[in-house]
């Protein structure tokens, strides 16, 4: 197991505490994203509220309250159900199939 995959699944304990582990967290690749926009909704010349990014391929998406969910079509469409906040200060991963948050980082430990 790689070191990424321990500290994502160690993360994954601090924010479920007792539930039942969700079965996706080890498809994880993605690491926190600088993107500024949602390129679907830039490309239409629609607005959104908040940044997904898939957590899976890295495709950027807009938020379930954004009135194109790109980040939840994303996932529909291609089977990636875990996605990413691009949010600055916001590092969660949520899990659709699961309907909640899977994994949190809090704060990097150094090198
Ligand atoms: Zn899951
Ligand atoms: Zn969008
Ligand atoms: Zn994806």
């Amino acid at each position: 197991m790689s070191r990424l995959a321990q500290n994502v699944r160690f993360a994954w304990q601090r924010a479920t505490g007792s539930e039942r582990p969700c079965d996706h967290v080890d498809q994880i690749r993605v690491g926190p994203t600088d993107a500024m926009s949602c390129p679907a909704c830039v490309a239409s010349g629609d607005s959104w509220r908040a940044l997904r990014v898939c957590a899976i391929c890295g495709e950027i998406g807009c938020c379930d309250s954004s009135k194109n969910r790109h980040a939840h079509r994303h996932a529909e469409g291609c089977g990636h159900l875990l996605v990413r906040s691009a949010e600055a200060g916001e590092d969660w991963v949520w899990c659709y199939a699961d309907a909640r948050i899977v994994a949190r980082s809090e704060g990097r430990t150094s090198e």
